[in-house]
């Protein structure tokens, strides 16, 4: 797989608002997005550092693992996945991790926080870290999308 930066690291929070006031008034960052994902029961908030993001992770129910990593955390959460941004798409970095010996969470990508398609790896088999990995779609525009104006020439240059 072909991974370009830390796209960014996973913190849970018991609280978001106390946690994005530490962020914001000390650290200086500015919270850009505030996002609930109902796929992992949390709500997110977003911070840019560089290339890489801050994402604060708040349950939204007791069910959710965040949830249940803050309670073991004795209540107060903590850093909890670090996330890579892969250049040659998730399915493809799967695909090679389990080939690899690696245990996958998801076996297929999925829609995660800030518009990213994701996919995590099973920390049993990342040296303990929890490990995501992300597609920006938009971002890999270019490869998926064409203007159907462009098809006949492409055709024709290729033949
Ligand atoms: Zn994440």
């Amino acid at each position: 797989m072909n991974i370009s930066h830390i796209e960014h690291i996973g913190i849970a929070v018991p609280n978001l608002e106390e946690a994005i006031k530490y962020y914001e008034n000390v650290l200086g960052f500015k919270c850009y997005k505030q996002e609930v994902v109902e796929d992992q029961k949390v709500t997110t908030a977003f911070f840019k550092v560089g290339d890489t993001k801050i994402e604060l992770l708040e349950p939204t129910c007791p069910e959710s693992t965040i949830a249940k990593f803050i309670e073991k955390n004795g209540g107060r959460g903590g850093m909890h996945h670090l996330a890579f941004a892969v250049e040659d798409g998730v399915a493809n970095a799967l695909a090679e991790a389990e080939e690899k010996g690696i245990k996958l969470i998801d076996k297929t990508p999925r829609k995660g926080a800030d518009g990213l398609q994701i996919a995590f790896l099973h920390p049993k088999c990342t040296e303990a870290v929890l490990t995501e990995l992300c597609e920006d779609p938009a971002k890999n525009n270019n490869l998926h999308l064409y203007r159907p104006t462009d098809l006949p020439e492409k055709r024709e240059a290729r033949f």
